[in-house]
């Protein structure tokens, strides 16, 4: 039982508007609840979209419950869980998926259920306290800090990316933008055994983050011809594998330039809904390039805890707000400076 029954969340209440409330302290309501104390929670892309104003037609309600906070990256500990679970204990260190899958649609029947038609998320985790089903929650090994648990979430997204793919072992990589995804997905391109690693993004503060984290070449889009150093690196054969982590243009665009013959554009960005990207099928059906997307991550996530072992990845993390000013850290993230953005709550201290 906690003692207070009322917790401090933070609500979207219009554009570019977020704002703390006190509110109650959601309760168990089924036996397989959990009722999460929440630690660190991450500021994602499709937030600060939502937040923004962007139409984004994701499939999922983030933000469409105007009584949910926002959120869905998270870790924290157990304070209370509901009489059916018997797996999970009070006071255990745990992340989550934001999402539920329903188990019983086509898509959950063919193993595809980050693509669930009534995939449903309860509450939100810019908040003190979630409450969320067991199935969904995931312990979180000792050596694994709460801060990294957080952004399980975003780094399983880029462990989709990598199976989306198809990398073998030393092909030639670049990813465009270096936003978490892009961060992400470049560092586990590098550890997947990648000969090469090329990474383009404007903010001079992401491309050193690249740097230091093992990407190979950084590029500055704005000063520098992507396509030229891509493909003086590659001998004139473009990349093998080529991410898009922005969901705008040029970066769609550029991702199918720069890929090789036979290579693969994984768009792994979200785009609004209503962009349109020119493709020319003469060029595709000539260059036989591969082009994918990638949406989420969830069946992923046993890999990614063990990735949270073996890398270190805390300079990627390093920006905390107190949950108390949500729209500071919302501003900030927009600036795009820093690599991920996460909020902590009094119980992280
Ligand atoms: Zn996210
Ligand atoms: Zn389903």
């Amino acid at each position: 039982m906690t003692q207070s029954t009322v917790m401090q969340a933070a609500f979207m209440c219009g554009k570019l508007d977020v704002r703390v409330e006190n509110v109650s302290i959601p309760q168990i309501e089924q036996p397989d609840d959990v009722l999460i104390q929440v630690h660190y929670t991450g500021i994602c892309g499709s937030e600060l979209h939502a937040i923004e104003g962007y139409e984004i037609t994701a499939g999922t309600a983030v933000t469409e419950n105007a009584h949910s906070p926002l959120g869905h990256e998270y870790a924290g500990v157990i304070a209370e869980v509901g009489p059916g679970v018997k797996h999970l204990t009070k006071g255990q260190r745990v992340t989550a998926w934001p999402r539920g899958p329903c188990g019983r649609c086509d898509m959950c029947r063919n193993s595809l259920h980050a693509l669930c038609r009534k995939i449903a998320q309860r509450g939100g985790s810019w908040a003190e306290y979630i409450v969320t089903p067991a199935p969904l929650v995931y312990a979180l090994p000792d050596d694994i800090s709460m801060a990294i648990g957080a952004i399980t979430e975003p780094l399983s997204c880029a462990v989709r990316i990598m199976d989306r793919a198809w990398m073998r072992a030393g092909q030639t990589v670049a990813v465009i933008g270096a936003g978490p995804i892009g961060l992400f997905s470049a560092i586990m391109a590098k550890h997947a055994g990648a000969g090469l690693v090329i990474v383009s993004e404007p903010r001079k503060s992401r491309r050193l983050m690249a740097q230091r984290m093992g990407a190979d070449i950084v590029v500055d889009p704005l000063v520098e011809n992507l396509h030229d150093i891509v493909m003086r690196h590659t001998m004139q054969r473009g990349v093998d594998i080529s991410i898009e982590a922005v969901g705008l243009e040029p970066a769609l665009s550029q991702a199918i330039n720069i890929v090789g013959v036979g290579g693969t554009v994984i768009w792994g960005g979200v785009a609004p809904a209503g962009l349109r990207v020119p493709i020319s099928p003469n060029d595709m059906f000539m260059r036989e390039y591969t082009l994918r997307t990638s949406w989420g991550g969830l069946l992923e996530y046993d890999r990614t805890l063990r990735l949270e072992r073996v890398i270190d990845w805390s300079p990627t993390a390093q920006e905390i707000f107190p949950l108390s000013q949500a729209m500071q850290a919302v501003n900030f993230s927009r600036t795009q400076a820093a690599g991920k953005v996460l909020l902590k709550t009094a119980a992280a201290d």
